[in-house]
């Protein structure tokens, strides 16, 4: 479970694809991406509590610390007046609870000025790394907004499930903020049926809905944590056996596409270095075979 955040030598292997998301090509000034149609990422900051060696955005900690400032929200709200599709914001970064609670107040009140926006996600590993950080103020902060603002956990293994998760999550459910869990598969940690069960139901029981189950993304030092994608839809197709409360959606990132769950008409063939994977409407896209 340590071996999330302690780096190793592996990191030095050199495999990997840098902006493996894409998110470059859709960035709107430093603090807002806008990927999707329908809703768009506030990178609130580029510091965490600590530094998940398999992060999708890792590239953030070569910058210098920053946090979002005047200038990042005024840009904000400039788009967000020109783009009236954008019907959901995620509040994410690096994670946004490393802001002090009046830091997130007036992020949270540039949010709410728009009244397209009927939710929000506030996306953080704080239950994991540093639960005491869920605290009154915040909760008020979160409860008092006129978008609903669902809490968005990011828990990986059973064992990050503490005494300290498990206060953190019941003071946001004594305050009605709804939770969603989003783990990624990692190589090690928890790419086994056992593990992952173990995680969704200690989670479903606590009233933590599992949400997505991600493909590990194999950025630059993160590769060797990446499962095969064929073998992660083994992994997920055992799973989805199981009662539908516990187990979350399965998606991985296709450059070119963006995020996919396969389903009904997806079709992945493994090539010689790479999966041929075709969309429902015939489209082909490559990605990385890792086994
Ligand atoms: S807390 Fe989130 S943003 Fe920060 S390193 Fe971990 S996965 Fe990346």
């Amino acid at each position: 479970m340590e071996r999330q955040i302690i780096t190793c030598p592996e990191e030095q292997v050199g495999r990997g694809i840098a902006d493996f998301c894409e998110e470059g090509k859709y960035q709107r000034g430093r603090s807002l991406i806008h990927k999707y149609p329908d809703r768009a990422v506030i990178l609130a900051t580029n510091q965490c509590f600590q530094y998940c060696r398999f992060c999708f955005r890792s590239n953030l900690w070569l910058e210098k610390p920053w946090k979002i400032g005047s200038e990042d929200l005024r840009q904000i709200v400039r788009y967000l007046r020109k783009h009236f599709e954008i019907k959901e914001i995620i509040i994410s970064g690096g994670d946004p609870l490393t802001l002090t609670n009046q830091e997130l107040f007036k992020l949270i009140k540039v949010v709410n000025l728009f009244q397209q926006l009927k939710l929000g996600r506030l996306a953080s590993r704080a239950l994991s790394f540093c639960p005491d950080r869920v605290d009154s103020g915040l909760v008020r902060i979160l409860k008092q907004s006129h978008n609903r603002i669902w809490f968005i956990s990011h828990f990986n293994h059973p064992g990050e499930l503490n005494s300290g998760a498990r206060q953190g999550i019941k003071r946001l459910f004594e305050a009605g903020i709804p939770i969603l869990n989003q783990t990624v598969l990692l190589k090690g940690i928890n790419n086994r049926v056992k593990t992952l069960l173990s995680l969704f139901r200690e989670l479903a029981g606590l009233g933590v809905k599992p949400y997505y189950l991600f493909q590990c993304d194999p950025v630059p030092g993160a590769a060797y944590f990446a499962t095969d994608l064929i073998a992660s839809l083994k992994i997920y197709e055992k799973l989805n056996r199981y009662s539908g409360i516990i187990v979350p959606r399965f998606a991985f990132e296709l450059p070119g596409y963006g995020k996919v769950s396969p389903g009904a008409g997806w079709r992945i063939k493994r090539g010689e270095r790479n999966y041929l994977v075709v969309s429902p409407s015939g489209e082909r896209y490559s990605y990385p075979r890792n086994d």
